[in-house]
C-alpha cells in the first residue's frame, strides 16, 4: 500500500493496492491449504471462445495452481447446448474431488444462464450468485453462504483502510446489480453501516453520495463520480473496468471514478486497473477454500 504524501493543505491519500493485497490473502491461501493438507479443487467452465472470458478464465486456473488447488478447465463450443452444460453441473456437484464451479459469464444466447446458476450446488457456487447463497447473505448469514466474491474483496479493501468496526459509518454503493451492487450493500448492513443505495433512476446522486464516509461505484460508466460527489475524506473504492479510446488510436481502462479529480480528496482511493480487479480472483479462491474445509468438516 503506497501512501502519497501531498502538500500541506491537502490531505494524505492511500493509493491502495489491490496486487499486493491480494498477493497477501493468497499467500495466507497457500498456506493454509499446506497446514491442513488439503486438496481444493475449482473448475471453471467457459462456453464459447470470448477472448476476454478466456483470458479471466486462464488467471482463474493460475491462482488456483499458485495456491495448491486442483484446477480443472472445461471448454465447451460456442454451440453447446444447455442440456449439455447441465450434465457436466451434475457431473461436477457429484464429483468429490471439486469444492466450487464457477460458469463464466456471459453464455451464448440459447443457454438460460439463470437455471444454470441454479443447478449449481449451492456448497459449490464459489460465485455465490445462487439463489440460497443469495438468501443467506440477505438474511445476514454469513456462517454457511459463499458471497460473490467482488463486494467480498471491496469489503476487505475498506476494512483495511477503517479497521474492523465500520458501525454506523455512512456507505453510498452506486449500481444495483446482482454480482455487485445489491451483494455490496448487504455485506455493508450486516458490517452494521447506515447504507445508502444510488442507481440509473436515483434524484441528486451527487448531493447523496457526498454524505459518505465510503463510497463504492459498481456501474460501468467511465469517470462518472467526480470530486462533486464525494466527502473529503471518504474511502473510495471504484469496481468499474471499462476500456476506453484514446487519441491515438489506443485504448485504456479507466474505473466508474474519475481518478485524478477525486484523488485529492479521498483517504484513500482503488485505482484501475490495480485497485478491486486483482481482489475478486483472490476472493474466489477464498471462498473455493471455505467450501473445501467445510466439506472436509474443517470449516
Ligand atoms: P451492471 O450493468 O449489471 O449494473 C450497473 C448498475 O449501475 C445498474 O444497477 C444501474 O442501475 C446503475 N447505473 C447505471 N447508470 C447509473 C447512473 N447514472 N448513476 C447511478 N447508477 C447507475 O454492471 P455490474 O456488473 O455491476 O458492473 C459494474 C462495473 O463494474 C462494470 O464496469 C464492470 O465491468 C465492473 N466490474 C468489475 C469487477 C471487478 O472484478 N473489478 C467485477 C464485476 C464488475
Amino acid at each position: 500500500m503506497k501512501t502519497v504524501l501531498s502538500s500541506s493543505t491537502e490531505p494524505c491519500t492511500t493509493v491502495i493496492d489491490g496486487r499486493a493485497v491480494a498477493d497477501e490473502l493468497l499467500a495466507s491461501i497457500r498456506n493454509r491449504v499446506e497446514q491442513e493438507s488439503l486438496k481444493p479443487g475449482l473448475a471453471v467452465i467457459l462456453v464459447g471462445s470470448d477472448p476476454a472470458s478466456s483470458v479471466y478464465v486462464r488467471n482463474k486456473g493460475r491462482s488456483a495452481e499458485a495456491c495448491g488447488f486442483l484446477s480443472r478447465q472445461y471448454d465447451l463450443p460456442e454451440t453447446a447446448s444447455e442440456s449439455e452444460l447441465l450434465q457436466l453441473i451434475e457431473r461436477l456437484n457429484a464429483d468429490a474431488e471439486i469444492h466450487g464451479i464457477l460458469v463464466q459469464l456471459p453464455l451464448p444466447r440459447q443457454i438460460d444462464q439463470h437455471r444454470v446458476i441454479q443447478a449449481i450446488d449451492p456448497a459449490k457456487d464459489v460465485d455465490g450468485f445462487h439463489y440460497l447463497n443469495v438468501g443467506l447473505l440477505a438474511a445476514g448469514n454469513r456462517d454457511t453462504s459463499l458471497v460473490p466474491c467482488t463486494p467480498l474483496g471491496c469489503l476487505h479493501l475498506i476494512r483495511q483502510q477503517l479497521g474492523d468496526s465500520l458501525s454506523g459509518k455512512h456507505a453510498v454503493v452506486i449500481g444495483r446489480s446482482n454480482i455487485v451492487g445489491k451483494p455490496m450493500a448487504n455485506l455493508l448492513l450486516q458490517a452494521d453501516c447506515t447504507v445508502s443505495m444510488l442507481h440509473s433512476r436515483s434524484r441528486d446522486p451527487e448531493q447523496l453520495c457526498r454524505q459518505a464516509d465510503i463510497v463504492v461505484a459498481a456501474v460501468g460508466i467511465p469517470g462518472l463520480v467526480n470530486s462533486n460527489w464525494i466527502k473529503p475524506g471518504a474511502v473510495v473504492i471504484d469496481v468499474g473496468i471499462n476500456r476506453v479510446d484514446q487519441p491515438d488510436g489506443r485504448s485504456r481502462l479507466v474505473g466508474d471514478v474519475d481518478y485524478d479529480d477525486v484523488y485529492p480528496l479521498a483517504s484513500a482511493i482503488t485505482p484501475v486497473p490495480g485497485g478491486v480487479g486483482p481482489m475478486t480472483i483472490a476472493m474466489l479462491m477464498k471462498n473455493t477454500l471455505d467450501s473445501a474445509l467445510r466439506f472436509n468438516n474443517k470449516g
